[in-house]
């Protein structure tokens, strides 16, 4: 007999920088002036991200406002590249662009609920801070709404079998994900704020 794994959902990560390396230091020093520049974000915040800091409404193409950012972008081009290539997408005679890129800050307790990222390809998070108790992010089966009949998975379930995966941040660690996939940011609760960097690739 045989089993097969098909139709097989794939998450890529890959450490980026040292969590001390001089580009973190510089991406965060600027993730931290930035909310500090951004009045218009901070208001958006409150609104659409309780008790959280993102730019999404007011500098969502971070790449284009900083150099830094820019070098970040372009680290991440590579790896986006590679998943591409490990998913079998064929692109020729077109690429992969990033699209969007945005800063996220989440004091203790704060929540991203789950989401897609709609328009893009690629999507993924790239971690500048992650103080002990940040929580990770957790991945749904994308097939969860037609298990209606089907009895839950045992807790001792294999990794790949599981309804829902959290993949631990940690900072200079990039993970990407097809677009579709739905996520989200539960409550961390470490002392400190959790701050990553999120962005989005579509086919240019
Ligand atoms: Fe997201």
């Amino acid at each position: 007999m045989s089993i097969e794994a098909l139709f097989v959902t794939q998450v890529y990560a890959a450490r980026l920088q040292h969590a001390r390396g001089p580009l973190n230091l510089q991406l965060l020093r600027e993730c931290r002036q930035l909310r500090r520049d951004d009045a218009a974000g901070r208001r958006w915040s409150a609104d659409n991200y309780p008790g959280g800091y993102t730019p999404y409404d007011s500098a969502s193409r971070m790449y284009e406002r900083s150099p830094t950012f820019a070098r970040l972008a372009r680290l991440i081009d590579r790896h986006a590249r590679s998943f591409a290539r490990a998913l079998a997408l064929d692109l020729d005679p077109r690429k992969l662009v990033m699209t969007d890129c945005w800063v996220n800050i989440m004091p203790p307790g704060v929540v991203h609920g789950g989401h897609l990222h709609p328009l893009s390809l690629l999507s993924g998070t790239y971690y500048v801070r992650t103080p002990a108790g940040s929580a990770g992010l957790k991945l749904e089966d994308p097939r969860l709404e037609r298990f209606m009949a089907a009895p839950p998975r045992r807790r001792d379930a294999r990794r790949a079998l599981r309804p829902w995966v959290v993949i631990p941040a940690l900072a200079g660690k990039v993970v990407l994900f097809e677009s579709w996939l739905r996520h989200e940011v539960p409550p961390g609760r470490g002392p400190g704020e959790r701050i990553s960097i999120s962005f989005n690739y579509a086919i240019g």
